[in-house]
């Protein structure tokens, strides 16, 4: 069996953190598995979606490296679903309701007023011939309805949430088409995950209820239902669903300096067993996931832990890596000179600029960087300068600790903290070196 895994976003807005993880879980089981990882965009809904964030959900993607092996729109699939919409309707599983909304609402009332479940009482199922024709003369359309098997109780074994049990007779038969005939989720999903022959459906608990009332959709049509992992929700740091989390996607992401590796790399591991560690690529993610290290707690989306995250995996991405993003000039060695002191890339510029200068320097010790001045001018640059430079002055000062290196960084770079100077001074160069400690 080829695993396959489906990510359904909608396309009524941009990708959020949630949203993410969701296609990060599908798209390391598939790879996991050897098998195949499909976008399918849910845009049966035509006011709502939009082509700009159909682009944007391709693009957060590929930006993220978890390209789709395919993709198919559920737009373009109106002829599949009323095939199967049709066979439904002739084997009675679906059925026109009447009901206005506030007919619907005032059922509902009544039910909870008497303490009992607001389940619909199937009134439709018992009008006649007769009863319909009046209801269409009068220009009613009706909407429609999944008749649910009560005599067949819904279960699967969840691989996150363990074995699920539903009880049909407590639950509402779904509608699945409005009255303008235009579709709602729940059956086009079932119908894809049958055609788009998926495997494992991966996605947030939210839809667990929903998930009893696909099964029996499986059923209806005649086809084995996939296995089913839902995971628990997201939370934000203070552990309470946040609003924030609805708002941050890829563009937050790149605008802060996070790599794609270090969303990844929190993602995949939150709300598991396992330890969040800096991985630059994500083939260890990918071998160790398995569903059953997700617990059914919420996961707990840290911005902070995300930032810390981020910067330990800068500190080992290769030159070749970043070379594009990097200011101009800097070369390998000067990427591997300041890389240990970045949270962002992006960041490179700033230690660009002190390696060109000018820069701002100041420091009171004159005599000393005078001295220092004549010592860079003496020592020999192609060996580790640093070393000989501050060796010289060692001896010919007696100073030692911070009273020696201090002030040399400070005019040397401007700055009481930054890079090896070892590593930088060779970047500063002899010329410009001596410029500053002279300045
Ligand atoms: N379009 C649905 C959603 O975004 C897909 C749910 C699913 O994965 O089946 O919630």
């Amino acid at each position: 069996m080829t695993v396959v895994t489906r990510f359904a976003p909608s396309p009524t807005g941009r990708l959020h953190v949630g949203n993410i993880r969701t296609a990060l879980h599908g798209w390391l089981w598939a790879r996991a598995q050897g098998g195949r990882f499909l976008l399918r965009i849910d845009d049966t809904d035509g006011e709502r979606s939009e082509e700009r964030f159909v682009a944007a959900i391709r693009a957060d993607l590929a930006w993220l490296g978890l390209a789709p092996d395919g993709e198919v729109r559920q737009s373009e699939r109106f002829a599949l679903y009323q095939a199967r919409f049709d066979a439904l309707v002739r084997e009675g599983r679906l059925y026109p309701a009447y009901e206005t909304q506030q007919e619907l609402e005032l059922k509902r009332k009544v039910l909870l007023g008497r303490g009992l479940p607001p389940v619909y009482d199937r009134a439709a199922l018992r009008l006649t011939g007769t009863d319909k024709a009046r209801l269409e003369r009068e220009g009613v359309r009706p909407h429609w309805r999944f008749r649910l098997d009560e005599d067949a109780a819904i279960g699967w074994d969840d691989l996150v949430r363990g074995p699920q049990r539903f009880d049909p007779a407590t639950m509402s038969d779904p509608v699945v088409r409005r009255a303008d005939g235009s579709w709602l989720y729940l059956l086009p999903s079932a119908i894809d995950d049958i055609a788009m022959g998926v495997t494992h459906v991966v996605r947030g608990e939210d839809h667990v209820s929903n998930t009893a009332l696909q099964l029996q959709m499986f059923a209806a049509m005649g086809a084995a239902a996939p296995a089913f992992a839902h995971m628990a929700l997201l939370t934000g740091a203070e552990g309470k669903l946040s609003k924030r989390l609805g708002s941050l996607g890829v563009d937050h992401f790149r605008a802060a300096g996070i790599e794609p590796a270090a969303v990844l790399a929190l993602l995949a591991r939150i709300g598991t067993s396992d330890p969040v560690e800096p991985f630059v690529d994500p083939a260890p993610l990918v071998a160790g996931f398995a569903f059953d290290r997700f617990g059914r707690a919420p996961a707990r989306f840290d911005e902070a832990e995300l930032a810390q995250l981020n910067a330990r995996i800068v500190h080992q991405l290769p030159f070749t890596r970043v070379a594009t993003r990097l200011p101009a000039g800097m070369d390998a060695d000067a990427w591997a000179a300041v890389r240990p002191n970045l949270h962002t890339v992006a960041e490179a510029a700033d230690w660009q600029r002190v390696i060109d200068g000018p820069i701002a320097a100041a420091s009171a010790d004159r005599e000393y960087l005078a001295e220092a001045a004549a010592a860079a001018a003496a020592i020999g640059w192609d060996d580790d300068p640093w070393h000989a430079l501050t060796g010289a002055l060692k001896e010919r000062t007696g100073r030692k600790g911070k009273a020696l290196f201090l002030p040399l960084r400070q005019a040397l770079t401007g700055l009481d903290h930054g890079p090896d100077m070892a590593a930088l001074l060779p970047l500063i160069g002899r010329e410009r070196a001596i410029e500053r400690l002279r300045a």
